[in-house]
């Protein structure tokens, strides 16, 4: 069937406020063609993240009311703990405000001068939190999840000879091993079961804690249910319950996979490892009942985890990505294949070969959307990666534009829109010129730096 069954009707609507595209030129002008200094009242449709964009449920906003805030042992705590268990059979759960903060915390113990942390591919924040502590990190995913042609069913695969070769070479500096599902930097793409238990097996080999970076693990399920021989009959529940069984630990942001607008948690088995994770927790984020939150998000969060695992929900969430990939790939635009768990990516040196990869082709394209349709994307390449530490600027690997698509938030109508903005685009392409950076900061130069057109 062409059309996506949304599986929720609307109760509360926020409007979104319509924009001309004179008013759009006007605006975006006004913030030096920085799509970071937008106000969001003025994007029609933000593709910018999907990291607590999501809508909650009824039951979530119902589950809110019932938030303890006693500061020591509130019934929300236990609720929400109960809720990850279900999931992840892991002995010690610690709330945080965000994945970030468990990643600081789990690296204020295994992070240090000299340590080698590797990973499929480690998120911006994780690979900050890693280097901040002095220690190094290093990406180890599969060949084809580099190939933004492959249509390798796990591109988020860990190359698992390239990690046996690595704990071997690295010995003792290694502390933990980790692995990102599905593997937001590169792609949103899924990890299969065999490779989660390979790694698994490999570090307990090596005598190393096996650390999941959980933040999409229901897409993830999804996906090994959908493309993992065996897996077809299989609940999500149990898939899920299977990757984390071979883990002695977990990061997450539930700002992702767990429908919060805030939110995270640090899970370990190890009771040590736990009690100095949780002296930690207590310095920087709040008593181990409560961490970095509220006791009304706890209950959201624990309602959330109920809901994600959802068959008919996780459809239609795979389904949107891939709606939207194969309209865009129909017209001729270069994208990433196979469509990713959060977002669909289009590849925009490919696309505008005409502009020089130092005159940030994913920019014109995320700008254009802009003037054009009010959407708001985010340009992952030469603006996001060219600067180098040594000052001068060298293309990026790629340039990307990424359509994050926030959880329960946008309809079919909206993809629609989206492709008719697309559409149009496409016939203009060759119109749209490039970029000159006019102001950069010293650091992160994407979040605020000044462009005009060239
Ligand atoms: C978002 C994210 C994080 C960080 O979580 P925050 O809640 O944004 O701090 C870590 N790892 C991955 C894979 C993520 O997607």
């Amino acid at each position: 069937m062409k059309t996506i069954f949304e599986p929720f009707r609307i109760k509360s609507v926020e409007p979104i406020r319509m924009t001309s595209r004179d008013e759009r030129r006007q605006l975006i002008q006004d913030s030096h063609y920085n799509l970071f200094g937008l106000k969001s009242d003025d994007v029609m449709i933000d593709l910018l993240t999907d990291s607590g964009t999501g809508a909650m449920s009824a039951a979530q906003w119902a589950a809110v009311m019932l938030g303890d805030e006693s500061y020591a042992g509130s019934p929300s705590y236990y609720r929400f703990r109960d809720a990850v268990q279900n999931l992840m059979p892991l002995k010690h759960i610690i709330p945080t405000h965000q994945g970030r903060a468990a990643e600081a915390i789990l690296f204020s113990i295994f992070g240090g001068p000299g340590k080698n942390i590797p990973n499929n591919t480690h998120f911006d924040t994780t690979r900050g939190n890693i280097e901040a502590s002095g220690a190094m990190g290093h990406d180890l995913v599969i060949a084809e999840g580099k190939d933004t042609s492959s249509l390798h069913p796990f591109k988020g695969n860990m190359d698992i000879a390239k990690l046996e070769a690595y704990l071997e070479n690295h010995g003792d500096s290694v502390p933990c091993v980790m692995l990102t599902i599905t593997n937001n930097a590169g792609g949103g793409q899924p990890v299969s079961l065999e490779n989660i238990r390979a790694v698994s097996a490999l570090a307990k080999a090596h005598g190393k804690p096996f650390i999941i970076d959980g933040c999409r693990f229901a897409e993830n399920a999804w996906f090994i249910k959908q493309r993992e021989p065996g897996q077809q009959d299989r609940s999500i529940h149990d898939i899920v319950n299977d990757c984390f069984a071979c883990a002695d630990g977990m990061t997450m942001s539930a700002k992702k996979d767990a429908f919060g607008n805030i939110g995270g948690w640090l899970a370990l088995n190890d009771d040590d490892l736990a009690e100095t994770a949780r002296a930690c927790l207590i310095r920087t984020e709040g008593f181990p009942t409560y961490g970095g939150l509220a006791g009304r998000d706890l209950e959201a969060l624990a309602q959330g985890l109920t809901e994600i695992i959802d068959e008919d929900y996780l459809r239609y969430r795979i389904q949107t990505n891939s709606y939207i990939l194969d309209r865009l790939d129909a017209l001729g635009i270069p994208v990433v294949k196979p469509a990713g768990g959060h977002a669909v990516f289009v590849d925009a040196r490919k696309w505008l070969s005409h502009i020089d990869p130092l005159c940030y082709p994913g920019h014109a394209v995320a700008v254009a959307l802009y003037e054009l349709g009010g959407i708001r994307s985010c340009e992952i390449g030469t603006v996001m990666f060219g600067r180098q530490p040594d000052g001068t600027e060298v293309p990026a690997a790629m340039d990307l534009v990424r359509l994050a698509i926030p959880r329960r938030t946008y309809t079919q109508s909206h993809a629609d829109y989206m492709i008719e903005v697309f559409e149009e685009l496409h016939a203009m392409k060759d119109e749209l010129r490039g970029f000159k950076i006019d102001w950069e900061p010293s650091l992160m130069r994407h979040f605020t730096c000044k462009f005009s057109r060239l």
